[in-house]
């Protein structure tokens, strides 16, 4: 019987849209997947999941490199991860004053009358700025 050969990286693709983030290989992904984090290593079972709003992260050697997405889906295979994000921010590439925006926004649109709008709406752009913030503060902190 065939030993089954573990792959030792992953071929990594983050593509949106509108453009193609990242072609790369890598160690490790993980990745918001519909029903939580999921952490990918080489060798990993296909698997085919849908995206939430979330950050998500990739790791080549001892550094990570972090991007905020949102929405899509997300294949994965034994060596390799392919990400078709509907948004999908790079941390350095995050504007922070747009999202605290956002953010002031989306709250400001909670914090009244649910008659007055769409709360669901709201309550997803306030989640999308917040993970951007969130994103945006690991980049600058990365060592
Ligand atoms: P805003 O209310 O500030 O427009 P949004 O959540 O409605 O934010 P999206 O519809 O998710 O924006 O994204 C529209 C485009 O703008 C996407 O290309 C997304 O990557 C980009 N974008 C949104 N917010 C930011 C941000 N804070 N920094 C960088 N790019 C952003």
């Amino acid at each position: 019987m065939a030993i089954p050969v573990i792959p030792s990286q992953l071929t990594l693709e983050i593509v949106t849209p509108d453009h193609a983030l990242t072609h790369a290989d890598v160690d490790e992904v993980e990745i918001p997947a519909e029903g939580g984090y999921i952490g990918v290593l080489p060798g990993h079972t296909p698997l085919l999941t849908s995206l939430q709003i979330g950050e998500m992260w990739y790791r080549k050697g001892g550094e990570r490199f972090y991007l905020a997405v949102a929405y899509g889906f997300a294949e994965i295979q034994p060596d390799h991860v392919v990400v078709l994000a509907q948004v999908a921010e790079r941390a350095e590439d995050i504007d922070v004053a747009r999202a605290e925006a956002a953010r002031r926004r989306a709250e400001s649109r909670l914090s009244k009358p649910p008659a007055d709008h769409d709360t669901a709406r709201a309550r997803l752009a306030l989640m999308k700025s917040l993970i951007r913030l969130q994103v945006s503060a690991k980049a600058r902190t990365r060592v």
